[in-house]
């Protein structure tokens, strides 16, 4: 547990609206450094919105979001030097089809962090080996299964050196046979102490690698809890009814 960390994301107050649907209802939460926070819930309740909302992929209508310290702005070059600082690993790979894995890689830090070629691929190399994926480096996505391309996704979001990293339903799109290569991999570094908000339904992975469950439904927070006691003992409803029927 990492109860001494220092705030790093905090939501205060967020609200966010589509059209008539209030998908974000007040949300208040704060992550810690080193702390890996879980978000559960059924289908349409705002966990991906939360995400893209935390990257500013999504605007919001009213609170704030805060990384770091410093307040997510509505747009211009700070927004852009906050937003580096959240890796993003969605459910489909989003890789750079016509580019090679270590390309993939490499292009955000040369182009972003402006880091010269040489490093950059050092890096990229590291990180490609740390995920088990180094042998791969000449192959183009296609060519690889889509564990394997999970896994490039993540080194690519890690070769940024993120602060804080977000896994939207990272192994939802895989193979039941390659989702513990990537799970195995995302405990990994919650264990060597990265920041990281996860939106999953490997409840093995939550009770193995959370410091805390949040459980949202129809865009609130509804319970947070540590894993323990939330899967052994939900306090709402909606929480009971969600476990009865996933567990
Ligand atoms: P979850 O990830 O928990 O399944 P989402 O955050 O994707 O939930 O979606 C929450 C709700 O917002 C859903 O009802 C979804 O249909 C709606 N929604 C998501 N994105 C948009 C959008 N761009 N425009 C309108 N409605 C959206
Ligand atoms: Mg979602």
């Amino acid at each position: 547990m990492t109860d001494s960390g220092e705030p790093l994301v905090v939501l205060d107050g967020v609200n966010k609206h589509f059209g008539d649907l209030h998908v974000l209802q007040d949300i208040n939460l704060t992550v810690r450094r080193g702390e890996v926070v879980v978000v559960i819930g059924p289908s349409g309740s705002g966990k991906s919105t939360l995400c893209r909302a935390i990257n500013r992929l999504e605007t919001i209508d009213s609170g704030t979001i805060t990384i770091d310290g410093k307040v997510l702005p509505e747009e211009g070059k700070e927004l852009a030097q906050l937003r580096s600082d959240v890796g993003m690993v969605f459910q489909s790979f989003n890789l750079f089809a016509h580019k090679t894995v270590l390309d993939n890689v490499t292009l955000g830090p040369i182009k972003v962090r402006k880091i010269n070629k040489a490093k950059a691929v050092e890096r990229a190399r590291e990180l490609l080996k740390r995920v088990g994926v180094d042998a791969q480096e000449r192959k183009f996505p296609a060519q690889m299964s889509g564990g394997q391309q999970q896994r490039v996704a993540i080194a690519r979001s890690l070769a940024m050196d993120p602060k804080v990293m977000l896994f939207d339903e990272p192994t939802s799109a895989l193979d039941p046979e390659m989702i513990n290569e990537v799970l195995d991999v995302m405990a990994a570094l919650a264990k060597e102490g990265m920041t990281m908000v996860v939106v999953t339904h490997e409840m093995g992975f939550a009770r193995r690698a959370a410091d805390r469950v949040v459980f949202m439904a129809d865009g609130q927070i509804v319970e947070e809890n540590t894993p323990e006691e939330f899967f052994t003992n939900p306090r709402s409803d909606r929480a009971k009814d969600f476990l009865s029927k996933i567990l």
